[in-house]
């Protein structure tokens, strides 16, 4: 069998895509850990952030050593840095053998055989609309998975200002609610008990296409699924937050309260430069009605700092903001440039030392906020979501609460937990995380 060495860069959306092609190329690739001892390189990248894709490329040009050693290997980007830059990869980048984008990894079996055949680099970037891409499950075999993700939809139809995604990735299509569930039916065969539904914007899932339900009638449907336990759903859009979807986290009973909502500015000026679609007062009415609906939810978004433009006082509305919703957690990034987006010809772009300040007051105020909140968890017992033994202290168990939260607890020895849906009483925070010791068993694996 040969070997497959697989990097991936970025989202979710490109970690499901990288399982899928494993999944593609099982019975002839295994996976293996060292570039050195592939017969096939791929790098799954994201251009989102221009860290991301400076990561790509130095990586990329580090294999060219590799290619000269041993020029039977095949060597390929794919995901959204190849949608981007296509041919002139192949410039950058001589070694390369294979440019593929997103839509047309599910065509992998047939280019690389092409590359073999021909011994010619193959660049796929072709985008189609109306793309339906196969169902694919990945084999999962002996793993005894608990989390798996589910596309629902791909591509965007927003362009926010400073957002590469819908060139790269394409204009909105929901995938075919069947397709969805049949997917989700093989994963929970082979033991998955939670599944994210993912997408750029997955509450507007089914309003471009005729007959489709409406998101909030998704997740009803996929609730009905037997022997899955949880639910959810990763990124959604505030504007496209709907009453029935808000309802929902409290009437699907398998829908985990914790929704990510980004933000990314708490300035309504910023917001309309970044051509977002809502104002921060719609966003705060939108979690004011959330959390009447839905006491316990948790929170998590996404900043942006130093935005072209964004003044100390912009800066201080998303402090504020930050204090007033007091999320669980935020993903905060400096504004960079990316290659086609609108934001990139805007004057007035902030300089790198204001953005390094900003990000780090806004590390500084969220890691104050996420502790008074994880300390609100001391002394009340959560449902967790076992995952298996720690990474770093196997003798501890670790999951997630129904609100996302990590816990890593002590239990008995002798007991198997992987996959058991457990209470764990809450007796201590870490700085990421929450640390008790198991109570009782709700559901076995
Ligand atoms: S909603 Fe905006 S930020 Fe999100 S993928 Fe679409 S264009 Fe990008």
């Amino acid at each position: 069998m040969k070997k497959v060495y697989l990097r991936t860069f970025g989202c979710q959306m490109n970690e499901y895509d990288s399982e899928r092609l494993l999944a593609l190329l099982s019975g002839e690739y295994v996976p293996c850990q060292a570039p050195e001892e592939a017969d096939l390189i791929l790098i799954n990248t994201c251009s989102v952030r221009r860290k991301a894709e400076e990561k790509v490329y130095s990586m990329a040009g580090r294999f060219k050593h590799l290619k000269a050693r041993r020029p039977e290997i095949i060597i390929g980007i794919c995901g959204c840095v190849a949608q981007q830059e296509g041919e002139r990869l192949l410039k950058r980048f001589p070694h390369l053998d294979l440019v593929l984008g997103p839509q047309n990894i599910y065509r992998i079996r047939e280019i690389l055989e092409e590359i073999e055949r021909t011994r010619r680099p193959q660049v796929r970037v072709e985008m189609e609309s109306g793309f339906r891409p196969p169902v694919v499950v990945p084999s999962l075999d002996g793993k005894r998975p608990i989390k798996a993700q589910v596309t629902i939809m791909q591509g965007c139809d927003n362009f926010c200002s400073y957002c590469v995604v819908p060139y790269v990735r394409g204009r909105e299509i929901s995938r075919p609610p069947e397709d969805i569930l049949r997917e989700i039916e093989c994963l929970v065969r082979q033991g998955v008990r939670e599944v994210t539904l993912l997408g750029q914007n997955v509450n507007s899932y089914g309003k471009k296409e005729k007959g489709f339900p409406s998101f909030a009638e998704l997740l009803r449907m996929v609730a009905e699924i037997p022997d899955l336990w949880r639910i959810r759903f990763t990124t959604s859009h505030p504007r496209d937050l709907s009453e029935d979807l808000m309802r929902a986290f409290a009437e699907v009973k398998k829908l985990c309260e914790h929704l990510h909502l980004p933000v990314q500015s708490g300035s309504n000026r910023i917001l309309r430069r970044m051509n977002r679609g809502y104002t921060r007062e719609e966003y705060l009415e939108k979690i004011r009605r959330l959390r009447e609906i839905c006491p316990e939810i948790a929170l998590t978004t996404d900043i942006i700092v130093g935005f072209p433009g964004e003044t100390e006082e912009d800066f201080a509305e998303t402090l504020f903001l930050l204090e007033e919703v007091r999320y669980d957690e935020i993903f905060s990034f400096k504004y960079s440039d990316r290659p086609y987006a609108r934001a990139r010809e805007f004057p007035e772009k902030v300089p790198e030392e204001v953005k390094a300040e900003r990000l780090s007051r806004v590390h500084t105020l969220q890691a104050r906020i996420t502790e008074e909140i994880n300390r609100s968890y001391i002394g009340r017992e959560v449902e967790v979501l076992v995952e298996g033994p720690s990474e770093t202290r196997p003798e501890l168990w670790t999951g997630r609460t129904r609100t996302n939260h990590v816990v890593n607890f002590s239990a008995p020895p002798g007991l198997d937990l992987k996959g058991a849906l457990v209470y764990v009483f809450i007796k201590d925070t870490g700085k990421h995380s929450l640390r008790g010791e198991y109570r009782r068993t709700i559901q076995g694996p």
